[in-house]
């Protein structure tokens, strides 16, 4: 049996975070902590290595937030800006450890790194620029450290989004559909997270009761729903109406799993 994972969510908003830039809804002007949402990130540990799940906007100051001090590896879940756009910050573990930082992506999110921080990938770098190292996964499981990870291919719309699992816990931001084969994958995991944008239905994200239909049919024991727009009510309310076993998680939850 391998040793427990520890899992801090260290953002669970939607892209524009919450509260949402000149928003004065209830949710964004809430006092209650856990309204307070950074962009959606996972920070996941054994006793020898570290690794986080997607680096937005927000990424410099949620390895600050949770104290990291040392980080092992990034995976990538997709492209979109809100799962990419804080990489650049890696270089403060690069000037620590003198390495790069290992990056496990797709080849489309690859695509989009190598566009979006072509700087960090030109031949003749600028000084200080951040130390990439780029890795190619797929379908296949792989071990970081003594971390198990298996690939979960999501729909995000058209776009094919990773979502990981690692044990008995399996993570899954932005998607709104998930083929049957994939779902035999996450079968027998503990812990799922989903994303749950809000009421409504939207065109590439589950909505909260997609998210929890989706958990009944997977029969997993708890469920932690992230990805949260202002959009979706206050945290407090939402989780009181919320079926057993089924949450919302909050910045800083951490679970051991
Ligand atoms: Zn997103
Ligand atoms: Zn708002
Ligand atoms: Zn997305």
């Amino acid at each position: 049996m391998a040793a427990p994972l520890k899992f801090t969510f260290l953002g669970t908003g939607t892209s524009s975070g919450v509260p949402m830039i000149a928003c004065d809804c209830a949710v964004c002007t809430s006092t209650d902590p856990r309204d307070k949402r950074l962009r959606s990130a996972l920070l996941v540990e054994s006793e020898t290595t570290t690794i986080v799940v997607d680096t937005g906007p927000d990424f410099r100051y949620q390895m600050l937030r949770a104290h990291v001090r040392k980080l092992d590896a990034v995976l990538f879940t997709h492209p979109h800006k809100d799962h990419i756009a804080g990489l650049d910050d890696v270089r403060a573990f690069n000037f620590f450890t003198g390495n790069g930082m290992p990056l496990y992506a797709n080849s489309m999110t690859q695509e989009a790194l190598i566009r979006e921080f072509a700087y960090a990938f030109a031949d003749k770098k600028y000084p200080g620029v951040p130390n990439l190292e780029l890795n190619t996964i797929d379908a296949e499981p792989f071990l970081i450290g003594d971390i198990p990870v298996q690939p979960i291919q999501v729909w995000h719309l058209k776009m094919p989004v990773l979502g990981f699992r690692f044990g008995n816990f399996t993570y899954i931001t932005d998607a709104n559909r998930i083929d049957e084969a994939e779902k035999q994958k996450i079968w027998g995991s503990k812990t799922l997270v989903v994303n749950a944008l809000r009421r409504e239905k939207h065109i590439s994200h589950f909505n909260l009761s997609e998210a929890v239909a989706l958990t009944e049919e997977l029969r997993v024991e708890q469920a932690y729903f992230t990805h949260i727009s202002h959009q979706l009510g206050r945290h407090e309310a939402i989780e009181a109406e919320l079926p057993q076993g089924i949450h919302l998680a909050w910045d800083g939850l951490a679970i051991h799993c």
